[in-house]
């Protein structure tokens, strides 16, 4: 291996969300000493991954991080490849001929499963699948069932909170959102009036965040619903250890004032709204129930309570509470990658710092991985810089072990999709589509419609 002559590294990343965006970024400002050439190749054929097709489009401030990661494609020296398929159009044989080493940065796009009776019923939906159709997710059916008055969200995570507040919303209160046109026609036609969230354990449990659980009670014309015996329970450890943290001080105040209002409704003192948000605490779920025609009817769920120690125990006390639907947003998953080792159990490239390892615990040479296909699916879009800065500092401290590739010469990577007949997408390509749809929403006074079906994206990218 040549690595210590070398002077410039050609480096391969595989994902354009936030992951594979910032640790390019970071890798081009930090201190090194030798010179480097990075080409990102991402599935869709649209960057940044999870912003545009994960963060809620009523979260305009969370979706704002779009023009931090435009900055970083924008300045010229990281070059972007769209609509290509790692696995499929390019190969780990392809990008170890050209560069010298490669880092994974694919994300977390699937939902953890829970197994218990009657998941698969129709009318049971994992919470990202949901997510992918409300951010217009090319690979995801235009419509989506929304037919039931009464549903249900099981999981206290912010997901469950987007999930919840897009089926509870109006629709038209989305309207100056950046919401496809089949995404609003989908929600105003919902006949939703009930929604009930589920948690396993209890308020201060929550893995919400404030600002996010705020925003929540404050969704026009739906009034929180709490349950007061989920408040009374005694349980030492929040005390102790809970109240111990600004977040969960904050998240208790929030739902103190929902049981205010609640009071104050109850009293006649205000009047109630059109739909209703309930939340469930210390319950798990134990049984999807369904109809005579297979179809979701009911959740059943075991009341749990405190072990004193942060957890639950089961009381044996159990109760049915009526959905027609059900969203799961209890976790997202990795999916594995061709010629890459994946653990099946957490949903992740096993890694140590980042350095890829093999099923026996040693380092793949010159592969990494960043992110939440790195890390698992937790944490909020700027954790992932850390991440990607952990990641580098192995990559770079690693020279010596990098590839060596055979080819040097930049026209070889489109040389070798064009041969092949990959319809790639490049930046130049991404503004085409961008300006496209900001141009279909000015004229309907909105700040931007999505293009949706892949192959309008591509051809619009590809000024075709
Ligand atoms: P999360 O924060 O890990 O929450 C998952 C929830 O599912 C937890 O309440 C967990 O309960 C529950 N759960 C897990 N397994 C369960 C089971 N078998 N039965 C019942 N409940 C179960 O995950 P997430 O909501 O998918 O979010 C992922 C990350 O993205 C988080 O860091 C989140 O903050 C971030 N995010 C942020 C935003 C934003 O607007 N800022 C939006 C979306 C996502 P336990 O606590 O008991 O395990």
């Amino acid at each position: 291996m040549t690595g210590a002559g070398m002077e410039k590294m050609r480096l391969a990343i595989v994902g354009a969300g936030p992951a594979g965006i910032y640790a390019a970024d970071l890798l081009i400002k930090a201190e090194r000493d030798f010179e480097v050439e990075i080409d990102l190749f991402e599935q869709l054929p649209a960057p940044y991954g999870l912003v545009r097709y994960g963060v809620s489009p009523d979260h305009p401030r969370i979706k704002g991080i779009i023009t931090a990661l435009r900055d970083v494609l924008d300045r010229g020296d990281i070059r972007f490849f769209g609509n290509v398929r790692y696995g499929q159009d390019i190969t780990l044989g392809d990008l170890k001929k050209h560069y010298h080493g490669v880092i994974f940065a694919t994300g977390a796009i699937r939902d953890a499963s829970l197994n218990i009776p009657g998941i698969d019923a129709e009318g049971s939906y994992g919470a990202a699948d949901f997510v992918s159709w409300f951010d217009g997710h090319p690979d995801v059916p235009r419509s989506w069932p929304l037919e039931a008055a009464s549903v249900g969200v099981i999981g206290n995570g912010n997901v469950g909170l987007d999930v919840s507040r897009m089926l509870i919303k109006h629709p038209e209160d989305l309207l100056p959102t950046e919401i496809p046109t089949n995404v609003y026609e989908g929600l105003e036609a919902s006949p939703i009036e009930e929604l009930h969230l589920f948690g396993r354990r209890g308020p201060a449990y929550v893995k919400f965040t404030p600002l996010e659980l705020r925003e929540l009670g404050e969704v026009r014309d739906v009034d929180m619903v709490v349950d007061e015996r989920d408040f009374d329970l005694e349980d030492p450890y929040v005390d102790e250890t809970l109240m111990k943290n600004k977040q969960i001080v904050v998240i208790t105040r929030v739902m103190n004032q929902w049981r205010e209002q609640q009071k104050a409704r109850e009293a006649g003192e205000v009047p109630a709204a059109s739909r209703r948000l309930h939340l469930h605490f210390w319950s798990k779920p134990v049984e999807v129930v369904t109809d005579e025609a297979g179809r979701v009817s009911g959740l059943k769920i075991e009341r749990t309570a405190p072990d004193g120690e942060g957890g639950a125990v089961d009381t044996g006390e159990f109760e049915v509470v009526p959905i027609q639907s059900l969203y799961r947003a209890i976790g997202y998953f990795g999916s594995p990658l061709d010629e890459i080792p994946f653990d099946d159990a957490k949903g992740v490239i096993p890694n140590a710092q980042g350095r890829v390892l093999d099923a026996s615990g040693q380092q793949v040479p010159g592969v990494y991985a960043t992110g939440w296909i790195k890390r698992g699916p937790v944490g909020l879009i700027g954790h992932t810089k850390s991440d990607a800065m952990e990641t580098l500092e192995c990559l770079m401290e690693d020279r010596e072990s990098w590839w060596t590739p055979e080819v040097d010469d930049e026209a070889a990577i489109p040389s070798l999709l064009s041969e092949r007949n990959v319809p790639y997408t490049t930046i130049e390509g991404w503004h085409r589509l961008d300006e496209h749809e900001i141009g279909l929403g000015e004229a309907e006074g909105r700040t931007r419609i999505k293009v949706v079906p892949r192959d309008e994206m591509t051809r619009i990218s590809r000024g075709e």
